[in-house]
């Protein structure tokens, strides 16, 4: 018995071991994909869900290690935001974003915002809004045609420096989406106070509505409360006609997802949506 549980504690000093190990190896590889270019964006465009026009476009963040391969950005922002190594990949997706928009929209797509995803760190990190004004001013795109989406946490309500923040960026004319809306602790009473513009249903929600109306509830209490306090709402994760249908029904504004269009490249986007886009 005792050769047995010396022998579990060994297995699991040496998982812990691995684990540690692997978040090392990201870490350091993480570094190195900052400095050699190895990340890289994709682009997700979001449809009103009346007319089927495209209104704007999240740029999503990806890597593909040479030494690791294709590592999803779940695995590795983590890392990043604990390694402080956030500001810096934040920088570059803003800056990246931004730019691409801006050469987008020069080419001839219908002017459009690009939504970036900020991660709770950087949102505590000084100094956030000179460095969006920066980018903004050294891309040439205009405040309103940036979104930022940002995911509700309980520390964020808190935060009174945060409200001011945001009202500083909204002053600008940048706009700020709530992410993965719902599946946050906090408490929502949060969104009289904070300079909202969008709230995205997460893609745990969509994903229950196949029995419309019944498993819709949820997804019609939010639509409802978004209307009321006068907010644009986006569905994700949108992967079926079924789903689309019912959001349509239920008065959701926009919707994203595989179903209709996945994460493009910055060519693939080019190619469908800028060179060969009906006029
Ligand atoms: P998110 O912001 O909630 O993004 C939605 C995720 O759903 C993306 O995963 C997207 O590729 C995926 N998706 C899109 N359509 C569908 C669909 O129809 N069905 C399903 N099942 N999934 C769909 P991705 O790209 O792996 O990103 C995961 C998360 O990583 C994002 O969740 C976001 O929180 C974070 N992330 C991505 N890019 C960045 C970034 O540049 N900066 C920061 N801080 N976080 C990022
Ligand atoms: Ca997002
Ligand atoms: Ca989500
Ligand atoms: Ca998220």
């Amino acid at each position: 018995a005792k050769k047995r549980g010396q022998n579990k504690y060994e297995f699991y000093e040496s998982a812990m071991n691995t684990v540690y190990t692997q978040k090392l190896a990201i870490e350091q590889l993480l570094r190195q994909a900052v400095e050699q270019k190895e990340l890289d964006l994709v682009y997700q465009p979001k449809f009103q869900l009346d007319s089927g026009s495209m209104v704007g476009v999240e740029a999503l963040i990806r890597w593909n290690s040479s030494r690791i391969g294709i590592v999803p950005p779940a695995q590795f922002i983590p890392v990043a935001e604990e390694a402080g190594l956030i500001a810096a990949v934040g920088e570059w997706v803003l800056q990246t974003a931004c730019a691409q928009m801006k050469s987008w929209h020069d080419a001839g797509l219908e002017p459009m915002s690009i939504a970036v995803n900020l991660s709770a760190i950087q949102l505590h990190q000084e100094p956030l809004v000179p460095s969006i004004l920066n980018i903004l001013e050294t891309t040439g795109l205009e405040a309103k045609y940036l979104e930022l989406e940002i995911t509700e946490n309980a520390e964020m309500t808190k935060s009174s420096g945060m409200v001011e923040m945001l009202q500083s960026l909204k002053q600008a004319g940048v706009r700020i989406a709530i992410d993965d809306f719902g599946t946050g602790y906090s408490s929502i009473s949060y969104l009289h106070k904070f300079p909202v513009h969008t709230l995205k249903i997460d893609k745990s929600f969509v994903r229950g509505i196949s029995a419309c109306p019944s498993d819709s509830s949820i997804i019609e209490a939010i639509v409802a409360m978004a209307r009321s306090l006068k907010l644009n709402v986006v569905a994700e994760g949108v992967e079926t006609d079924q789903q689309l249908a019912c959001l349509k029904s239920i008065g959701c504004d926009q919707a994203q997802g595989y179903l209709l269009c996945a994460p493009l490249t910055a060519d693939k986007f080019t190619d469908r949506y800028v060179i060969h886009a009906e006029a």
